[in-house]
């Protein structure tokens, strides 16, 4: 497809225009993102660090508040059994000589209250068991005086005894409460062995459904409570915490995994309860939040995204069309102006065109009536040619306007080639317009720097600007006057100054001379385009023309050309001539 230039550049434009909207789209989405998601994500994160650190607090809180609740729960739990022991001494059955039948009574009484209680004995102040009622019959009799309990109980130091657990006579394991009375000023206890499976069943039931593992160990560290999984009956416990009057927390690692396990030490008995609970459960809160908080922080990341996204391209979207129909806009502006200009520059091309070709028919008009008898005019030879010389001086200046027009117009790149300015200006003074200055009493003065550097002009072209300065400045002078020719150079440019002692310009006049048919000359003499015509050809060699003028003074017109560089020219001398 064949486009025009105008055309090309509206579409460079438009393809400008998007490339740059792009990287605005860009930097907005960017930027939005950056002060919107960046200090949300920040607080996002901030916040969520600080909620889990709560919440694992909490998560130990937790685990310490259960452990001392159980621990409560299971000295209450003691409390009862040693309180039930107790009641027996103020039974209505009770009597120092009891027989099986009484026993039996008590035990009924006892596993009425718990079904922990095994079995039920009478103590003698010796130690020696005088009643019994339970599974293991031949232990009535038997000797307890030199068991730990039973000398802890008789020292005078507590009311009544709980003992660790441990295998004993019956070579299962068990524990003992045993409780002393006062009768008659001696010492008589009563002694009940509990099941810990029973008690283990009991704490079991305490920490159902709480996901903790709960197991009871002694002051050695032995178990004394143990889920199986865990370890073995008075086995060693991996973790003996320091007895303390309340309740503590600790975090320990095995096999990798992390635990957190909540101690509380026993009132009744020197046991301690630990309650275990895996890293990963206590922060299980924690991780659900997380996941709900990434989920959530990534979908308003998604939502907010696409808006700003949606937003900025809407936004951008306007203003490209808009910069677009901008773009549109002013080349039509352009061009409408070009349009008036064409039509101005044919109204004056009219007018100057006009002038002569009025002269011209209304020369040939009187050369007919000169020629027709009824007029009776003088038709000498002579006459008719005068008539024909102002047809001809008419002819030639519609000429020479139309040939500056086509000056004007001609858009062909001047033709490049070394020249010396001094030398152009001698062309153009020697011969004719050295003769007419002379008759019109005009002094010329030519200055030029001798060495001159040669510069890079289309000689003819540069000639035509030269006369047309030169014939200006002849035409400023009336009488006798000076026109100074001086050439100089530095290092960037090459100048051509022609000086006149003439009328000068106004002021008001000085910004208009390098118009098209602005003239300020008779009728016949000035055409107006001799300053626009030369501007125009020392512009497209790289050129630039300065006036200045006092009114009544006169005027100096400076050309300056830049100096190129010579190399390079040379270059394409070479190239050209080959
Ligand atoms: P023209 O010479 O046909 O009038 P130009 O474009 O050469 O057209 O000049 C335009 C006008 O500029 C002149 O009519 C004149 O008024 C003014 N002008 C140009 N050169 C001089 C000068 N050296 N001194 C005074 N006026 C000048």
């Amino acid at each position: 497809m064949n486009t025009t230039p105008q055309a090309n550049n509206i579409l460079n434009g438009h393809v400008n225009i998007r490339k740059y909207f792009k990287q605005v789209r860009a930097r907005l989405i960017i930027g939005l993102m950056v002060s919107f998601i960046l200090p949300y994500a920040a607080f996002s994160v901030y916040f969520h660090f600080q909620f889990n650190n709560t919440l694992k607090k909490t998560g130990i809180l937790n685990l310490t508040a259960l452990s001392e609740s159980q621990r409560n729960t299971i000295d209450l739990f003691l409390q009862e059994r040693v309180v039930n022991l107790f009641n027996l001494f103020h039974s209505s059955e009770f009597n120092l000589n009891p027989t099986r039948h009484d026993m039996e009574y008590h035990l009924q009484h006892l596993r009425q209250v718990s079904d922990a209680f095994i079995d039920v004995g009478f103590l003698n102040t010796k130690g020696v068991q005088k009643g019994y009622a339970g599974p293991f019959p031949n232990l009535e009799g038997r000797d307890y005086s030199n068991e730990e309990w039973f000398k802890t109980l008789m020292n005078h130091q507590q009311e009544y005894f709980i003992s660790d657990i441990y295998l004993g006579f019956r070579k299962k394991p068990h524990f003992t409460i045993a409780t002393r009375q006062l009768i008659d000023g001696r010492f008589y206890v009563m002694r009940s062995t509990l099941d810990p499976d029973k008690f283990y069943m009991f704490l079991r039931s305490i920490s159902h459904g709480k996901e903790v593992e709960c197991s009871i160990i002694n002051n050695k560290g032995l178990y004394q409570i143990v889920d199986p999984d865990r370890g073995e009956l008075l086995g060693l416990s991996d973790y003996l915490p320091e007895q303390t009057a309340s309740p503590g927390v600790k975090e320990i690692k095995k096999n990798g995994d992390t635990v957190i396990i909540a101690y509380a030490w026993l009132k009744e008995t020197p046991w301690a309860l630990l309650v275990r609970q895996p890293l990963s459960i206590v922060h299980a809160g924690m991780y659900h939040t997380r996941r709900i908080m990434i989920a959530g922080l990534t979908f308003i990341l998604i939502i907010v995204g696409g808006l700003i996204s949606f937003t900025a391209y809407r936004l951008i979207g306007h203003v490209q069309t808009i910069a677009e129909k901008r773009d549109e806009l002013q080349y039509q502006l352009v061009h409408a102006s070009k349009l008036a200009s064409v039509g101005e520059l044919a109204t004056g091309v009219a007018h100057e065109i006009n002038n002569p070709l009025a002269i011209i028919t209304a020369t040939s008009g009187v050369i007919r009536d000169m020629l027709d008898p009824a007029f009776d005019l003088d038709s000498s030879p002579e006459n008719i040619i005068k008539e024909l010389d102002t047809i001809d001086s008419a002819a030639f200046r519609a000429r020479k306007i139309t040939r500056q027009l086509l000056e004007m117009g001609r858009k062909n790149t001047p033709r490049l080639v070394l020249c010396n300015v001094n030398n152009i200006l001698d062309e153009v003074m020697s011969g004719i317009k050295e003769r007419e200055f002379k008759v019109e009493d005009i002094k010329v003065l030519c200055e030029y720097e001798p060495d001159i550097p040669e510069i890079l002009l289309d000689h003819d072209q540069i000639r035509q600007v030269f006369l047309n300065l030169i014939n200006n400045a002849g035409d400023a002078i009336s009488g006798p006057g000076t026109v100074t020719i001086a050439t100089h150079s530095d290092d960037k440019n090459v100048y051509v100054t022609i000086t006149d002692t003439g009328v000068g310009i106004a002021p008001e006049k000085i910004d208009r001379i390098f118009n098209p048919f602005f003239t300020t000359k008779d009728i016949g003499k000035g055409t107006g385009l001799g300053l626009s015509v030369s501007l125009g050809i020392v512009e497209s060699m790289g050129g630039i023309i300065n006036v200045q003028s006092l009114k009544g003074s006169g005027s100096s017109f400076t050309v300056s050309f830049p100096l190129q560089n010579l190399k390079g020219v040379e270059d394409g001398e070479k190239n050209s001539g080959k």
